[in-house]
């Protein structure tokens, strides 16, 4: 059997008809940008995250920079994050020209290590951007409580997320700015590039919108430096089609989430606390025999990932920041050791079944 990680074509298939719909309707007002699409799907998106605004861009590492360029984070400033993500979250910081200040991570949740941020907070400490990794939340109620006596500003990182709650509260939605990604392969995916900012602040909302389209409140008048990121009119039409299904994406995710548990017989996995719900963007497992398992997997046709075989501090872009091999061990172990597994919500449960039969093979050798 082959067992694909992701395959986006069955997900194509089964609202085909709503799509086509959605795309050959912007085709037809030949309206591409900053047009009804995007409206509508700026107000669906804040709706179902139960947040104020919503403001499309066009991709999510553009959200991550926008959020901090509206809350005037630059040179100078320093923002507290982890250093087992996707790059995207720090290239956000470098590229506004602050400083990440690595914190490592929970051996069982992988998510940044509350208790070790205090120390790290300096006078230059502006904000604090944690990550939902594999759209599990982070401890995202004690990083607001510590954003908040600390005076810093709460950047989520919810590009892994959509949909993931914490005490029955959407992820996004508890610091001042929430950041998705629509990159086709997450839970909630464009046909391209795209991303939103959701916030509560109405003056924090006003700043990106113009922010996104070249700093201009009123036509060909440019009173700050912003960039052109809209999220386009076809990707918003398709992401409004999309969202009514995420949470019947994600409650098929979680049931798959739940068959391979059953299957695999003592396999270490994210650890997901009380009161938190992930949205199972990736499943990932934890062996110290990782590298073989993946080739004994993808010898007998499952195709399997690594997020992430290097953590963000020891990528060769960021050699300037000065860290070393042993600077995050946590991190650094668990990068060495995590595998995620095919996931999406059309996967059958024959293909998960024989996914865990052969997991279990291997180690039983
Ligand atoms: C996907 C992702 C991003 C970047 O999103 P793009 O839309 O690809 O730019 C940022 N952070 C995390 C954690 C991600 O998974």
């Amino acid at each position: 059997m082959q067992v694909p990680f992701l395959d986006l074509k069955r997900q194509y298939l089964r609202i085909q008809s709503e799509i086509d719909e959605a795309i050959r309707r912007v085709v037809a007002s030949q309206f591409f940008i900053l047009g009804p699409e995007l409206t509508a799907f700026e107000e669906a998106l804040a709706g179902f995250l139960g947040i104020k605004y919503a403001v499309g861009v066009a991709s999510g590492t553009d959200a991550l920079i926008l959020a901090l360029r509206a809350l005037d984070i630059g040179p100078g400033d320093e923002v507290i994050t982890t250093p087992f993500t996707f790059v995207a979250t720090t290239l956000a910081i470098t590229e506004v020209g602050a400083t990440p200040v690595f914190v490592d991570i929970d051996p069982d949740t992988y998510q940044i290590d509350v208790n070790l941020i205090a120390d790290k907070i300096t006078s230059k400490t502006k904000a604090i951007l944690p990550v939902h990794l594999y759209g599990a939340p982070s401890e995202i109620e004690k990083l607001a409580a510590l954003a908040a006596k600390h005076n810093l500003f709460l950047v989520e990182d919810a590009c892994q997320a959509h949909g993931a709650k914490v005490n029955n509260q959407m992820v996004g939605t508890f610091g001042q700015i929430g950041v998705f990604s629509f990159y086709p392969g997450k839970n909630l995916g464009a046909y391209g590039d795209g991303g939103a900012l959701v916030t509560n602040d109405e003056k924090l909302r006003q700043k990106i919108l113009y922010l996104r389209n070249y700093g201009q409140k009123q036509k060909y008048y440019h009173d700050e430096s912003g960039r052109n990121s809209r999220l386009a009119e076809i990707q918003a039409a398709v992401l409004r089609v999309k969202l009514i299904h995420l949470l019947d994406w994600n409650q098929a995710r979680a049931r798959a989430v739940k068959i391979y548990q059953k299957k695999i017989v003592d396999l270490k996995m994210q650890k997901i606390p009380a009161g938190h719900e992930s949205c199972y963007h990736l499943l990932v497992v934890e062996s110290g025999r990782r590298n073989e398992l993946q080739k004994y997997l993808s010898n007998n046709g499952v195709q399997t990932l690594i997020h992430y075989p290097v953590p963000v501090h020891l990528q060769k872009c960021f050699k300037g920041l000065n860290y070393s091999q042993g600077s995050f061990p946590v991190a650094e172990r668990i990068a060495s050791s995590v595998l995620s597994l095919p996931l999406f919500a059309e996967l059958t449960d024959e293909e998960i079944e024989y996914v865990g039969d052969q997991i279990n093979i291997f180690f039983k050798q």
